[in-house]
């Protein structure tokens, strides 16, 4: 359903020449009512990602497809049309909310903007709906963000992304902001929300342990590339790729702002992405690193069926058993 082919993007560096490679050559795909997790630091590229699937920005070169329609071609009316089908919601309830806004004057103003729910009445109704959806009794209309909790902000964020209908969530660290206590049911309402109204995601975080609760299949990302492409369970249990294995052996943190780069103290710095290293790019931090590690890239290869790893050495250890 949707396709990222090729996805490229550069940034000019701030004051110098040079660019930042925040994407590199990245070509996914996500199916139906499919989960796909997306995991890696913070700085890794999934940020970008997510902008570039929902057009925010364009890419430098590569393409995004919604149902087979180029999506990097269209402008106006048409992009506004397919871009309604793919919602984002974001990290932070807190700033994603109008503070001033009722949260039922929130959810009336998507409708209308988008010719949804009919008259006034039908969507008033739609409003109550939609909140209900989302777990919260239909009399929190009337109230502001600020008289919510981080859950309740949460959970309109999402009722405003599903009141344009889409049939993709682009989901960015959803639950990072919020306390431990809520975390789980949020996940929970996510997954509900997903087997009943059929909708795909696709599921950005750098906690392991969220992406496994939730996707069906893994994108695993370092310094723009994706180096571990599967279903979840042999990516995050066996993983092929040294640096899956790193992250998945790394201790959870709950806050991505804060979060350390994984066994820094071990393996080292991530590197700058203005400025990345010859050869494989994960190869300054890597413990199997050899000498064609530092001179050629390794290409994402199909290792097994279903199973994508960019990695030399895996690749060579594949083939010989
Ligand atoms: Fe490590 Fe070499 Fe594999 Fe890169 S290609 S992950 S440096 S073993
Ligand atoms: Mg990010």
């Amino acid at each position: 359903m949707l396709r990222a082919t090729n996805l490229t993007k550069q940034y000019p560096v701030r004051g110098g020449d040079g660019v930042v490679h925040a994407l590199n050559d990245v070509s996914l795909e996500l199916g139906d009512g499919e989960t796909l997790g997306i995991v890696g630091e913070s700085g890794c590229g999934k940020s970008t990602l997510a902008k570039l699937l929902v057009r925010l920005e364009d890419p430098t070169s590569g393409r995004v497809e919604l149902d087979g329609v180029d999506l990097t071609g269209l402008r106006g009316r048409a992009l506004r049309a397919q871009r309604r089908r793919i919602q984002m919601l974001f990290q932070d309830p807190y700033s994603s909310l109008n503070p001033r806004q009722r949260v039922g004057s929130t959810l009336r103003e998507v409708l209308a903007v988008h010719r949804l729910g009919g008259d006034a009445r039908g969507r008033e109704r739609r409003v109550a709906e939609l909140l209900e959806l989302v777990g919260l009794g239909a009399q929190l209309a009337d109230r502001y963000p600020h008289e919510l909790s981080g859950g309740q902000r949460q959970r309109v964020g999402i009722a405003r992304a599903l009141a344009v209908e889409p049939s993709v969530l682009l989901l960015d660290e959803p639950v990072s902001a919020l306390d431990v206590s809520v975390r789980a049911e949020i996940m929970n309402l996510l997954v509900n929300l997903r087997d009943e109204l059929g909708l795909s995601y696709v599921f950005i975080s750098h906690d392991v342990a969220m992406v496994r609760h939730i996707s069906d299949r893994v994108a695993v990302m370092y310094l723009g590339r994706v180096v571990e492409l599967g279903d979840w369970k042999p990516v995050l249990d066996s993983p092929e790729h040294p640096y899956t294995s790193a992250l998945c052996a790394a201790v959870p943190v709950p806050n991505p702002e804060l979060a350390q780069p994984i066994q820094a103290t071990v393996i080292g710095e991530v590197p700058d992405p203005a400025n990345p290293p010859a050869g494989c790019p994960f190869h300054p931090r890597c413990p199997r690193a050899e000498d064609v590690c530092r001179q050629t890239d390794p290409p994402l290869l199909e290792l097994r069926p279903r199973h994508a790893v960019a990695c030399h050495v895996a690749a060579r250890t594949a083939v010989s058993q």
